[in-house]
């Protein structure tokens, strides 16, 4: 006998969720994830004094979850969605296309930066840096925030889940990392010219979107990126869902003791130094030059 859907009852289930014990029907669980997002945006005031925000949108499954729940979700709150094409061989492209396909559907019209631009892709990262992860954000954040200003964005949204943001945790914790586990919050506030940043899908694991997405038929890529294999973050993901299958809450107790307990403790204790205005580029900067600007510059020297 198949099983029910735990809301409607009346409908066959083909989703369990085993943290909470519930099933669903397709139709209700859609619901159910946008509810989610809806309340996480609520709880932590995400959208307060925003009208312009901006989505960015990597071709997966998760961001293309996230604006495929925001796109017309308030008259009031104006979506930019975002797309960084790295230049990754065999994987970028696809990424592009999925986004566009993607942005299509929903009636929305994408920006598209092209690494290529700047006189280097990831590729060329890749030859120089063994772990082409770490300046891979660097490229990321720098371009979300860049595009931001420019586009008078009041707040990026990012599809960062909460397998993502365990592992983040599960790491700085083992480390001492004060900086990392203080700032690791569904909303980052807006610190002069570094804009600020959320997650609304901090509360989703990486099945509910994986489930939210293919039931929904999004465009998204499945496959992984070339540079993903072997890295420390998926490892520790792996490692986390072994902990997961033996107690089913445990990311979301996690997060909750974090974000009640230790988090708010953090970050009154640790002070992040005082942003200053990069000399090359302009944009924020913790040194005389900015991260980006330092690699940037070691690349170029390099290809
Ligand atoms: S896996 Fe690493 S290199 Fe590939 S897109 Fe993600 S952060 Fe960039
Ligand atoms: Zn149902
Ligand atoms: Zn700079």
């Amino acid at each position: 006998m198949p099983v029910k859907c735990s809301l409607c009852k009346d409908r066959n289930a083909v989703v369990h969720l085993e943290f909470s014990s519930m099933y669903y029907c397709e139709e209700c669980y859609s619901q159910y994830f946008i509810r989610k997002v809806r309340r996480t945006l609520e709880k932590y005031k995400m959208l307060e004094h925003t009208s312009r925000v901006l989505i960015a949108v990597s071709g997966g499954k998760d961001s293309s979850a996230l604006l495929a729940t925001l796109a017309g979700f308030s008259d009031d709150v104006e979506i930019l969605p975002f797309h960084i094409d790295l230049g990754i061989p065999g994987y970028s492209e696809k990424c592009r296309e999925a986004v566009e396909e993607l942005c299509k559907g929903l009636g929305l019209k994408p920006l598209i930066f092209k690494l290529e631009t700047e006189g280097f892709t990831m590729a060329d990262v890749a030859k120089k840096y063994k772990k082409p992860c770490s300046p891979c954000g660097t490229i990321k954040r720098y371009w979300m925030n860049k595009v931001s200003i420019e586009r008078k964005v009041d707040l990026v949204l990012t599809g960062h889940n909460l397998d993502d943001t365990i592992e983040v945790l599960f790491q700085a914790y083992l480390t001492g990392s004060v900086h990392t586990i203080a700032k690791t919050k569904p909303k980052l506030e807006r610190i002069g010219d570094l804009i600020g940043r959320a997650k609304p899908l901090i509360r989703h694991t990486d099945l509910e979107t994986l489930y939210f997405s293919s039931i929904n038929e999004l465009p998204f890529v499945v496959a992984e990126c070339p540079y993903s294999r072997g890295s420390r973050s998926i490892r520790r993901k792996k490692l986390i869902e072994k902990i997961a299958r033996d107690i089913p809450n445990f990311k979301h107790t996690f997060l909750s003791t974090h974000l009640k307990t230790f988090q708010p403790l953090l970050a009154e204790k640790t002070r992040l130094p005082p942003l200053r205005k990069c000399k090359r580029c302009g944009m924020p900067a913790s040194a005389e030059v900015c991260s980006y600007c330092k690699l940037k510059e070691r690349i170029l020297k390099h290809t």
